[in-house]
């Protein structure tokens, strides 16, 4: 064989996680040099076989392919071989644009057991680029699907991180993670005691850790950002935070370029986890009472009250409450209370009254959750079966393209049948998109009972600061109308208080 083959080899997530990447890779390279040995005449050598092992979703981030790329561009090359086209790229449009016109201007082939692909002829450039943008719509939809797995995951207080937090190991139990207190535990009990009980600063934490020659994780030394850290995380009184840190990725200088900054406190998630505390409830919140009442900034310019803008009387106007004196209960007011006549009421009795209305609608989604239980259930089974068919009808259409290819199917036989595999796969298609909105109605809400949940437990914590309840509330509440009259049929001097609350989402 004078001329250059390449093998390009990579395991995707339509391998499912059953098998290791060697095992698909391995299994891909047996069948492309048998394809190579009866089409050639021989394999190829594995100096010329490029095995992909990341899972990048951008060329940057898949080394091989940046370097099989770079080789047919400066040698010449005949062909890469590999499994199907969606192996080469996986990634959004920029990158299909990329492979196409790398194969297309060096005149190299791609060649599958299926099909060889000429991108220099308009026809096979059509197909391929078919064949590419297929892949990407499954990509995003798998992406999809972990994703709300993962959500779902969190809900049952499984660890979805990929690395421990310090004092646990990551443990596998059934078929999800959780976690496991480890002799790091110790330090970890000690950080907090000596934070609550010695009032021990968290920078002076960190050097008496350093003395002591105790090591964290990943940096050689204790820093006070990362005692402060340990000291605020919930996981160590057994609760799950979830969206602590999103990755956010950027478009920047020609690449994409992935953070984890800390998010806003109001897209957290925290739950009850399945593993054990580390650190008793009552030494927690002793810690979390004492950075409340270290001052930081100016405490004067704080928000004293949890729910300033959320409250509005029934005649339109944002309550407000009154300034604090000591030895009297604080109470919010209508500021157009004399033309109004919704009467006051104390801060204590309306946290009272919101908090039963939120565990009403709480109890109200529980029950949506559990009658509709069956369906919600049945529709990931749907969408698995039509998925299947969905895939049918590829093969199918793959097969249509070889009939065409080698003359059996006219053109017009072709268009005909392609548009009636068209037809039902767009079928199929809205199909599943109305079994993924029955499932994401029960995933949304779960995840709206977490939130209110959350809500309810702000509301109730005293250690909170009135502006850190209020931005937490924000999350959920959308508004509070209120309205107190004294009517003729209640006689006595405090009316009920009635709320209706709108929610966020
Ligand atoms: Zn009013």
């Amino acid at each position: 064989m004078t001329e250059k083959y390449l093998v390009y080899l990579r395991k995707s997530r339509s391998d499912g996680d059953h098998e290791t990447v060697e095992d698909v890779l391995s299994k891909h390279e047996t069948i492309i040099q048998e394809f190579a040995l009866k089409t050639f005449g021989n394999t190829i050598p594995d100096n010329c076989i490029y095995r992909e092992v990341v899972s990048g979703e951008t060329i940057q981030d898949r080394p091989m392919i940046k370097t099989l790329l770079d080789l047919i561009q400066n040698e010449p090359i005949k062909g890469v071989l590999t499994i199907e086209p969606q192996r080469l790229s996986r990634g959004d449009l920029s990158d299909c644009g990329t492979i196409i016109r790398a194969f297309r201007y060096t005149d190299t082939l791609i060649i599958t057991p299926t099909k060889t692909y000429d991108l220099s002829d308009k026809f096979d450039r059509k197909f391929f680029e078919m064949e590419l943008m297929r892949g990407n719509d499954y990509l995003e939809y798998i992406k999809e699907i972990m994703m709300r797995g993962r959500i779902a995951s969190v809900n049952e207080g499984n660890f979805i991180g990929s690395v421990p937090p310090y004092g646990y190991d990551k443990v596998k139990i059934g078929k999800s993670y959780t976690l496991v207190p480890n002799a790091e535990a110790d330090t970890l009990r000690m950080i907090f005691e000596l934070y609550a009980n010695d009032k021990l600063g968290t920078t002076m934490i960190a050097n008496r850790l350093n003395d002591l020659g105790i090591k964290p994780r990943k940096s050689p030394y204790w820093t006070n950002a990362s005692i402060r850290d340990i000291l605020h995380n919930p996981v160590y009184i057994g609760k799950i935070r979830w969206n602590w840190r999103k990755t956010i990725k950027k478009y920047e200088n020609g690449g994409i370029i992935t953070s984890r900054p800390k998010s806003d406190p109001d897209s957290w998630m925290i739950v009850d986890g399945k593993h054990e505390a580390i650190i008793s409830e009552e030494l927690f919140q002793a810690v979390q009472m004492r950075f409340g009442n270290t001052p930081r900034s100016k405490v004067n310019h704080e928000l004293v009250n949890p729910f300033a803008g959320l409250i509005r009387c029934q005649c339109g106007k944002v309550m407000i409450q009154q300034a604090q004196r000591k030895g009297i209960r604080t109470r919010i007011h209508c500021p157009n209370q004399k033309y109004c006549g919704n009467k006051s009421a104390a801060c204590e009795d309306l946290e009272q009254v919101i908090t039963e209305a939120l565990n009403n609608i709480i109890k109200d989604f529980q029950s949506k959750l559990s009658e509709n239980k069956p369906r919600y259930n049945t529709s990931s089974e749907i969408i698995n079966t039509l998925s299947k068919e969905l895939n049918i009808l590829e093969n199918q259409q793959n097969k249509l393209y070889d009939l065409l290819e080698q003359g059996i199917y006219t053109s017009a036989v072709f268009v005909a049948r392609n548009e009636a595999l068209a037809e039902k796969r767009n079928k199929i298609e809205a199909a599943i998109i109305k079994a993924k909105e029955l499932l994401q109605s029960a995933i949304n809400y779960k995840e709206m009972i977490v939130s209110l949940s959350d809500a309810v437990e702000v509301i109730q914590r005293k250690n909170i600061s009135p502006k850190r309840k209020n931005i937490l509330l924000k999350s959920v509440i959308k508004e509070i109308t209120y309205s107190r009259k004294k009517d003729d049929s209640c006689k006595s001097y405090d009316p009920p208080i009635f709320i209706s609350v709108s929610l966020i989402f």
